[in-house]
């Protein structure tokens, strides 16, 4: 198992050192061994941050986990999802699986010619093309000027073969790709610029900028992570039963209940203590933990606020515009799959509600709670209404 397997487990590489080392996914989850926590992380980061790189330390080297634990930490968690049994966790598994695959990728790609002679456990575009038959599909877009980046080598050096070996030794910034893959891994939905009738097309293949083919081979990774998911468990292997507190606390944390209809509107005078405290830390310049910033977004996504409101009402605390974008971004997809907050159980097990004046009586989640409280409040003013004000009065 070496550590390009460890950063790219699904490659099938990875599969077959996994196949082959004399190691028992049973006994190891019997065994609490380290993969089966970092499996949980895994899954646990996937579903609330869109990543699957490990908080100890991010790709590559720095992981508190060794390449062993690593790569043994994505079947594990592969089963975990499969018992979850839920189709937006495991959409949103794979989604950030694929993401967090494609953020290494590009650090590969961008690894100058001496550092990845020396390293084995970078990737060059070559490889990932020849990853998933894609070697003959995708070729550099002859109309773009020869070596217009900067010339690198071909890392590890499968190259692909045929077509795609034309690629060595120049990194263009232009590709086409057949029609038919190009088809299979975009999408329209994607914006306009996706759709077919938008693209140059010619001698059956669509020509697309470097990003736009990076885009495509991260909907490859995503599919062949989502391929097979979720799977049966063997009955008397007792995975199943030996995972099932972890699997529990997943489910709690994700807890998908939907609400039909969201207050819609900002009023922070009656937001939950458990927001309240939230926000408040994080005015102090405080960093709030995955959970705490996870349960803050979901409740301001939930009650009605799109991503540029969210960086607006968070702009004087710890939370960076970016994350906030990409987290709320990621809640409130289009796709059906968004996530209500967490219960106030879920949230008192993490140690972010103190259940004031005991209304965990009252409600059972912060939306809920939040809900109540508008619908009984004399007067609201929405937080909006003066944003519109202060920004009328600056123009
Ligand atoms: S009981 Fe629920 S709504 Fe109240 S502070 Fe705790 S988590 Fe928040």
């Amino acid at each position: 198992m070496d550590a390009l397997d460890a950063k790219y487990p699904f490659f099938a590489s990875a599969r077959e050192a996994v196949a082959e080392a004399a190691v028992s996914l049973p006994e190891l989850v019997a065994a609490d061994a380290p993969a089966v926590e970092r499996a949980r992380e895994r899954v646990e980061r996937a579903l609330l941050e869109g990543t699957v790189a490990s908080e100890s330390g991010a790709f590559p080297g720095e992981s508190a986990y060794d390449a062993q634990a690593e790569l043994l930490s994505y079947p594990i968690a592969r089963i975990l999802v499969s018992l979850l049994d839920s189709d937006p966790a495991i959409e949103k598994y794979a989604a950030a699986e694929a993401a967090t695959a494609m953020e290494r990728v590009r650090r590969d790609l961008a690894t100058d010619d001496e550092l990845r002679s020396v390293s084995s456990a970078t990737v060059a575009l070559d490889d990932l093309l020849a990853e998933f038959d894609l070697a003959a599909a995708v070729r550099p877009d002859a109309t773009a000027p020869a070596g217009s980046r900067a010339s690198r080598g071909t890392g590890s050096g499968t190259a692909g073969g045929g077509a795609a070996g034309t690629t060595s030794g120049r990194d263009p910034d232009h590709y086409r790709i057949d029609v038919g893959p190009y088809l299979r891994l975009t999408s329209p939905e994607w914006g306009e610029s996706w759709r077919l009738v938008n693209r140059a097309l010619a001698d059956g293949a669509v020509r697309v900028s470097r990003e736009e083919l990076l885009a495509a081979l991260e909907a490859a990774v995503e599919e062949r992570v989502a391929e097979g998911l979720p799977f049966e468990l063997a009955a008397d292997e007792g995975i199943a039963e030996a995972l099932e507190s972890r699997v529990a606390d997943l489910r709690r944390l994700l807890s998908e209940r939907t609400y039909a209809e969201p207050p819609d509107v900002v009023a922070p005078a009656l937001f939950p203590p458990c927001m309240t405290n939230l926000i408040e830390k994080a005015e102090r310049d405080v960093a709030l933990s995955a959970a705490e910033s996870f349960a803050l977004m979901a409740f301001l996504v939930g009650i009605g606020m799109s991503p540029d409101e969210v960086v607006a009402f968070c702009a004087d605390t710890s939370l960076d515009a970016e994350g906030i974008r990409y987290q709320t971004e990621f809640l409130t997809d289009d796709r059906g799959t968004q996530y209500p907050p967490p219960t106030c159980e879920t949230l008192a097990n993490y140690g972010i509600c103190h259940n004031e004046d005991d209304h965990m009586q009252v409600a059972a989640d912060p939306l809920s709670y939040y809900e109540k409280r508008v619908a009984a409040a004399d007067e609201v003013t929405d937080w909006r209404d003066g944003r519109a004000t202060d920004e009328a009065e600056e123009a």
